[in-house]
């Protein structure tokens, strides 16, 4: 093990990422040191990066919350991990585990919920800190550059769908079709649904369909009268930064519908109680997914039922990374290669 190594600095918000050369962090108690083979890069690393989400550690600060590795220090007074397991985290660093949302399945909404690249320096390094309970240990044979974003991406996709109590022949109304809206096409599927894949882009339904979408509509082609067309919608899900989507799913929407919102456009919306009354629609918010949903995850993915649309980046063009993410017109995710 070095005792050096390199990381990606935000240090201004908008400016670009600083590599540095530091020292390795020692683990303290409860802590494992992770050498990271792959980080994703999440729409949230943007936002942080930007200044929209203002981080609660002071700058600078190391993005990066979709981190693959291998254990290479254990800070744990009895370690569960071994030294060279490989492992994931995600973007939930870890909560108080201790409260009733902790203790009954709702973890990520603990109100002590702390943030990997956001209270603590994240995974745009060559070795992270993490919390030897809360990361995923994942099996020996994956590859670290397939497996980074569903430690994130994935995660919150997974929750979503869950959330929307998917069950057979049911149809799954999926707006945006970014990288979580393609693993939302997925999961929904494995659960049986019909999927109709919402998006402004032509090339981003393209791709929907070919993972299994069974209808694809224009967001600017009246998607609600196409979705209405088919029955209505049982669930909607909505993974597209725009409050555009929001009347459209309310419209989509059959009886007693349920509503899942991950994507966080800026703003408000307004609505008619009369819709959300009369047809018994449901509004539910989802916030990434709980360390079960990411260890349920991880063996459909190991299953190969999974298929990631992937570029890989290598770690020095990280800043090219944000800046292509910031373009909107990626079809997939990319993924950081920190092996270099
Ligand atoms: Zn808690
Ligand atoms: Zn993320």
């Amino acid at each position: 093990m070095k005792n050096k190594m390199k990381a990606a600095f935000l240090v201004e918000h908008g400016a670009p990422l600083e590599i540095r050369e530091v020292p390795v962090p020692e683990p303290g108690p409860g802590e494992v040191l992770v050498e990271i083979e792959a980080c994703g890069v999440c729409h949230t690393d943007l936002h942080i990066w930007r200044g929209e989400h203002v981080p609660r550690k002071e700058l600078p600060l190391i993005l990066g919350h979709e981190g693959i590795g291998r254990v290479v220090l254990n800070g744990s007074l009895h370690p569960r991990l071994e030294i060279g397991a490989r492992v994931g985290g995600g973007f939930v660093h870890s909560t108080c585990g201790n409260c009733r949302q902790c203790l009954t399945g709702y973890e990520t909404h603990c109100a002590e919920v702390t943030a990997t690249g956001f209270d603590y320096d994240g995974c745009f390094a060559q070795y992270v800190c993490m919390q030897e309970n809360w990361v995923t240990p994942l099996p020996d044979n994956i590859d670290p550059i397939e497996f980074a974003p569903l430690m994130c991406a994935g995660a919150a996709a997974y929750s979503a769908v869950r959330k929307a109590e998917i069950e057979p022949d049911r149809l799954v109304a999926i707006f945006g079709c970014g990288g979580l809206g393609y693993y939302a096409i997925q999961f929904a599927k494995l659960h049986g649904a019909r999927v109709v894949a919402v998006d402004t882009q032509d090339e981003k339904l393209n791709y929907a369909n070919k993972l299994g979408a069974d209808h694809i509509v224009r967001a600017d082609h009246n998607p609600s009268k196409f979705i209405q067309d088919l029955g209505g919608a049982d669930a909607c899900l909505n993974f597209a930064p725009s409050l555009a989507t929001w009347q459209q799913m309310l419209s989509s929407a059959g009886s007693r519908a349920i509503i899942v919102l991950v994507a966080l456009p800026k703003g408000e919306v307004s609505f008619d109680m009369a819709v959300v009354v009369e047809n018994g629609l449901r509004i539910k918010g989802s916030a990434d997914g709980t360390r079960q949903e990411l260890r349920e995850l991880v063996k459909i993915a190991q299953n190969g039922q999974i298929a990631n649309n992937i570029e890989t980046v290598p770690f020095s063009d990280v800043n090219k990374a944000l800046d292509r993410l910031a373009a909107g017109n990626l079809v997939g995710r990319q993924v950081l290669d920190m092996s270099e």
